[in-house]
C-alpha cells in the first residue's frame, strides 16, 4: 500500500545550516496495516508524516501509495495532526464535514458517514455544539472524525493523543481501534509512547535519535481485539522492553 524506499529529507535553515532530519528510510505497509511510529523527540517523527500527506517536499528516495508517487496531498488519505484545528465558529457536525466542502463531494451524502463516525467516536448529542463547548479529548475525537468523514483508504496521525490526560489517551486509544477494526484502515501512528505505540500497532518502527533513521521493525503479535489489560501482561512487558533498549538516556 505504502512503499517508501531511501527517503531523507535535508532542512536548510534561515542562518544556512543543514539538518539532516531522515536519513535512508525504508519501509513498506501493507494494506489494512497498523503501525505505529516511537523516537525521541527530533527525531524525524513529523516530517516523515507530512511527506507521507503529500504536505512536504522530500529531499531523496520515493514514496509511493498504490504504487503512485505521493507528490501532494490525496482524497485517499486523512491526517490527525496533534491539535485538532477546529474552526471555532462551525458545528461540530460542520468541522466534521469540512474536507467534504473542500473537496466539493456531496454534503448531504456524507452526512450519514459524519453521523456514524459522531456516535462511534462517542459524540452523539453534540453535532450542534461549538468547539469550546468541548473537551480536548472531544474536540480531538473530532478531527478524528474529520479525517475519516471522506472514507480514506489511509489514515496519518500525528501524536494525536499527546495532548490528553492519561485516562483519556487510553479511552481513546480503546476508541481508535474499534473505528479502525470496523473500517481496517492502513493507519500510521506516531506517538513518543512506547506502551501506546505496542498497544495500538501490528508493526512498531522504531526510530533513531537525528538523523531518524528506522532502527528496528517490532512486530507485535498480541490477540485482537486489543485491551488496556493486556498492558499488565508479560508479553507486552516484554515488549516494551525490546523497544526500550534502542532509548539510552531518561528512556532506558
Ligand atoms: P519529531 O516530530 O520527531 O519531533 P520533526 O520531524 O518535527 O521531529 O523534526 C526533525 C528535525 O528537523 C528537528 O531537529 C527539527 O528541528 C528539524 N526541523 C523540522 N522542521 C524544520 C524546518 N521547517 N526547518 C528546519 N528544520 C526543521
Ligand atoms: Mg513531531
Amino acid at each position: 500500500m505504502i512503499r517508501i524506499a531511501g527517503l531523507s529529507k535535508v532542512y536548510a535553515t534561515a542562518s544556512g545550516q543543514e539538518i539532516t532530519a531522515l536519513s535512508n528510510v525504508d519501509l513498506d505497509i501493507a494494506d489494512g496495516e497498523f503501525v505505529t511510529v516511537v523516537g525521541p523527540s527530533g527525531c524525524g517523527k513529523t516530517t516523515l508524516l507530512k511527506i507521507l500527506a503529500g504536505v512536504m517536499r522530500r529531499s531523496t528516495g520515493s514514496v509511493t501509495m498504490n504504487g503512485v508517487p505521493v507528490e501532494k496531498p490525496s482524497r485517499e488519505v486523512g491526517v490527525v495532526f496533534q491539535q485538532p484545528i477546529l474552526l471555532p465558529w462551525r458545528t461540530v457536525l460542520s468541522n466534521m464535514l469540512l474536507p467534504v466542502e473542500l473537496q466539493h463531494r456531496d454534503r448531504q451524502a456524507h452526512l450519514g458517514r459524519a453521523r456514524r463516525y459522531l456516535s462511534l467516536a462517542g459524540l452523539e448529542g453534540f453535532e450542534d455544539k461549538y468547539p469550546h463547548e468541548l473537551s480536548g479529548g472531544m474536540q480531538q475525537r473530532v478531527g478524528i472524525g474529520r479525517a475519516l468523514v471522506h472514507d480514506p483508504a489511509v489514515l496519518l496521525m500525528d501524536e494525536p493523543f499527546g495532548a490528553l490526560d492519561a485516562m483519556t489517551r487510553d479511552t481513546m486509544n480503546i476508541e481508535l481501534l474499534r473505528i479502525w477494526d470496523e473500517s481496517r484502515k492502513t493507519v500510521v501512528l506516531i506517538t513518543h509512547s512506547i506502551a501506546e505505540a505496542v498497544l495500538l500497532a501490528d508493526r512498531v518502527i522504531v526510530m533513531s535519535p537525528r538523523p531518524g533513521r528506522i532502527v528496528d521493525i517490532v512486530e507485535v503479535d498480541l490477540p485482537r481485539p486489543r485491551t488496556l489489560d493486556m498492558i499488565n501482561s508479560e508479553p507486552f512487558g516484554r515488549y516494551v522492553k525490546a523497544i526500550r533498549r534502542h532509548f539510552g538516556g531518561a528512556h532506558a
